[in-house]
């Protein structure tokens, strides 16, 4: 039987219609990352109608984030919900962030409902983080400092299976350059430095090291470009890789060993390279004890869960967050569809996404109140997280 307060959430929900409609808003209208202007001011607008005061922009970087706050005034501890709002080229909301949005915006409302009518001391925020499938937004966020202020960050993502945690590892994009010297393939030969040897070395002497990696390593690449005609000898060729591993940590081994032998497989032909990174993603340390909760709060209105997948898969910027404060990123499901295509592009906008939006929204708000309104619940999650980054950084 829940308590009064989260009876309030989930009735607010169930009577208040905005974030349906906002999400169907942002599905109607993709917007790239960096790009998304209409759906940061549909959702800074459906909140400052509820009484959130507006900050737009945040960073110099992230001009569509923004932060939607309510306080009671009294102190206790503010809890923020995050909300995705960029689309896919071609597949628009292939990845359903119009779900997240609709859901953070909806938690953030009724858990300031459930604050407001019970008198209790804290404060909410969404946070708009903007380009998260490309540009890293949390990352240029958490970098900024632009969640030091919160106590636990929380958010949904939409997906086949209604579930708390999903294994994710830590990433990077390693863009090369292999520098050799151009000559007639057929005439001066010998008088050349093959750039596309270089690239085909450093393609079988990374595939030769996988085994004697990190056992967590991912690394996976393409040739971006491979020569301008099969009668000169490439002089510049580039090649772009992207490495996985379970931690930042971790990571950073493989990253070395890697560059190692880029660099070591380009001087064996005589070339060089000129390598650069794009930003780290960092693993999601997803806070078991917030988890367990959202899992508790959602069987509580009868929303099935299923069990964790703890095998290793993809990366999200949301991992960067999670390495300043605890937070969680669960999963809703949509359908019976996979993230990234038409298929789930359509789910998202559907009545079963739509769902999820207050499905997700009832979740996020009922354990955003059991952390506000309970000083020891907070405490457990605080402990584990300081638990967590120091194991990761010893
Ligand atoms: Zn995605
Ligand atoms: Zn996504």
């Amino acid at each position: 039987m829940p308590e009064a307060a989260k009876t309030a959430i989930v009735d607010f929900l169930a009577e208040t219609t905005p974030w349906t409609e906002l999400s169907l808003k942002i599905h109607a209208n993709p917007e790239l990352s960096f790009q998304e202007h209409q759906a940061a001011g549909w959702i800074t607008e459906t909140l400052s109608a509820q009484g959130f005061e507006i900050t737009q922009g945040l960073t110099p970087e992230t001009p569509t984030a923004f932060k939607a706050t309510w306080s009671s005034g009294t102190g206790g501890p503010h809890i923020v919900f995050m909300a995705e709002y960029d689309a896919l080229p071609k597949i628009g909301h292939g990845c359903g962030h119009n779900v997240i949005a609709g859901a953070g915006a909806g938690a953030a409302a009724a858990l300031k409902h459930a604050l407001e009518t019970t008198g209790t001391p804290g404060s909410v925020s969404l946070v708009g983080t903007p380009a998260e499938e490309e540009g890293g937004g949390k990352i240029l966020l958490a970098e900024a400092g632009a969640f030091d202020e919160f106590d636990a960050a929380l958010m949904i993502h939409p997906a086949d299976k209604t579930m708390t945690v999903r294994g994710n590892r830590a990433c990077v994009d390693m863009f090369i350059q292999f520098h050799g010297k151009g000559a007639h393939a057929a005439s001066r030969p010998h008088e050349g430095i093959n750039a596309l040897d270089a690239v085909i070395n450093s393609f079988v002497t990374i595939r030769q090291l996988m085994p004697y990696l990190h056992r967590s390593a991912n690394v996976h690449g393409i040739i971006t470009k491979g020569g301008e005609a099969n009668n000169v000898i490439p002089d510049h060729c580039e090649a772009n890789f992207l490495l996985r591993a379970e931690s930042v940590e971790a990571l950073e081994s493989i990253r070395q060993r890697v560059e190692n032998a880029v660099e070591r497989s380009a001087e064996s032909v005589g070339a060089s390279t000129t390598i650069e990174y794009g930003l780290t993603y960092a693993e999601l340390k997803a806070n078991r004890k917030m988890a367990d909760l959202f899992g508790d709060n959602l069987r509580s209105i009868d929303v099935p869960v299923a069990e964790d997948v703890t095998e290793l898969g993809g990366s999200s910027d949301v991992g960067n967050i999670s390495r300043v404060l605890p937070t969680i990123h669960p999963y809703i499901k949509i359908g019976d569809v996979i993230a990234h295509t038409t298929d789930f592009a359509a789910a998202a906008g559907s009545p079963a996404g739509m769902e999820a939006v207050i499905q997700g929204a009832k979740g996020l708000a009922m354990t955003g109140w059991d952390l506000i309104s309970s000083p020891e619940t907070l405490q457990q999650a605080e402990e584990e997280f300081a638990a967590a980054m120091a194991e990761a950084e010893a």
